[in-house]
């Protein structure tokens, strides 16, 4: 007998009859003889609606009641589906992330886990009942509840298979595993077997959304294995894993896309020590995430920096850099939200010269223009106009010939 841990995301428990068939899957696994740990994300596309529903009632929305406001969305999922249990004859209990003993910090809407207490969980298991926590959410070392970030009912998956020393983490969602691209955009992507945690977590970092970049961490830092699969042909999915020596390494494993960020550029700043430094460090107390930066050589001892923030930050960011201007001497802060970025994923990068040549002739050759580009040693990256991105994710992928 195993402990496992199985994560339902929004579309497995999108109605009364998908909760139904999915509660029959864990049913199916205590029969086994497993047991079985629930993770539930808010039904289809509650967190959205609910979010819609805060900007409708007020601009203003301290970031406590949003996390209230928001974990309601979970907590009708695992009420739910301890209801299908039980109607299948399984014994269980559900419990909200604060009864479950995931204990965070304080950062509202992207709060980390410091600690899990997970001893009423264990006392359920310990009694033969299956666990059903709702995921996203946990309380704060100040007692309110938090949210861990979009996708965080991953994370809350993976940091309870850590803590109760789960044989695994499985994640059920509506794809059948981890693709060598979104197969929404590109159909004819290919179901990666096994993936890397080095690689999955460049792939999540880089807009893969099929798994949280934090659960990703967790995992790896924790050796969790990771099994990403359908809850609706519940097939063998991918595993991610440590990386096996042995194994060759593709020169590109995953083109991966990422509408979410904006780009921010402060134009005539001049060129000398210490400039970017006070940009940056004002950002990073604002807690804005930086991704690609770019700064050109100066000409006439004035440059450009452009930066990429997720979209969210913008606000933030354009009233960090204007408060700056005086002070820096710089010309304008100028916003493009109208940005995207398609990256290559690979192990095998590191040592096959030419890729980048490649990712840019390719790009050329459909006209579509670069307008910055990052690299680090596994993944590389072009920012380009968003309503581009998915032509040049179609064209990558073909020109890598990562099809099945
Ligand atoms: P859930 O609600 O189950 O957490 P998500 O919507 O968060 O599901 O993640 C699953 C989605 O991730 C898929 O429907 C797919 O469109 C998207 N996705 C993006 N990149 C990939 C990829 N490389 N492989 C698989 N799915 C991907
Ligand atoms: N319901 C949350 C979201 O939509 C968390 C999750 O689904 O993982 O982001
Ligand atoms: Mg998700």
């Amino acid at each position: 007998m195993s402990l496992v841990v199985q994560k339902f995301g929004g579309t497995s428990v999108g109605d009364a009859e998908r909760i139904r068939a999915v509660a029959d899957h864990v049913a199916r696994t205590r029969r086994r003889g497993d047991d079985v740990v629930v993770v539930v994300s808010a039904m289809g596309k509650t967190t959205d609606d609910l979010l819609r529903l805060a900007t409708d009632v007020s601009p203003v929305q301290p970031p406590r009641e949003l996390d209230m406001l928001l974990t309601a969305g979970e907590r009708v999922s695992m009420a739910l589906f301890v209801m299908a249990l039980s109607g299948q004859g399984v014994d269980a209990v559900s419990f909200t992330g604060s009864q479950a003993g995931i204990i965070t910090d304080t950062a509202h809407g992207r709060a980390k886990i410091v600690e899990v207490r997970g001893d009423r969980l264990r006392d359920a298991l310990a009694a033969g009942r299956v666990p059903v926590v709702a995921g996203f959410q946990g309380v704060s070392t100040d007692r309110d509840v938090t949210t861990l970030g979009r996708g965080g009912s991953d994370t809350t998956a993976v940091a309870l298979a850590a803590s109760l020393g789960a044989e695994v983490c499985e994640i059920y969602t509506d794809v059948s595993g981890v693709f060598s691209a979104d197969p929404r955009i590109v159909p004819e992507a290919r179901r990666l077997a096994r993936v890397s945690f080095e690689e999955m977590l460049d792939i999540a970092a880089s807009g893969g959304r099929v798994l949280a970049l934090r659960s990703v961490e967790f995992a790896r830092n924790h050796h969790v294995p990771l099994h990403v699969r359908s809850s609706f042909t519940w097939e063998p999915g991918t595993w991610v894993v440590e990386e096996d020596p042995s194994m060759e390494q593709a020169v590109v494993t995953a083109v991966t896309h990422d509408t979410s960020e904006a780009k921010v550029t402060v134009t005539g700043v001049p060129d000398e020590p210490g400039i970017a430094a006070r940009l940056f460090r004002a950002l990073a107390d604002r807690h804005v995430n930086v991704d690609t930066i770019v700064q050109n050589v100066s000409v006439h001892g004035t440059t450009d920096i452009s930066f990429t923030v997720p979209k969210d930050d913008l606000g933030p960011s354009l009233e960090v850099a204007r408060a700056l201007l005086p002070e820096i001497g710089a010309g304008e802060v100028l916003a493009d939200d109208g940005i995207a970025k398609v990256s290559l994923v690979g192990a095998g990068m590191r040592t096959h010269p030419g890729v980048s040549a490649t990712m840019f002739e390719t790009l050329a050759t459909h006209g579509i223009n670069i307008e910055m580009i990052s690299t680090s040693t596994i993944r590389l990256s072009c920012v380009v106009r968003a309503d581009r991105v998915e032509e040049a994710v179609r064209a990558l992928h073909e020109a890598f010939e990562l099809s099945a």
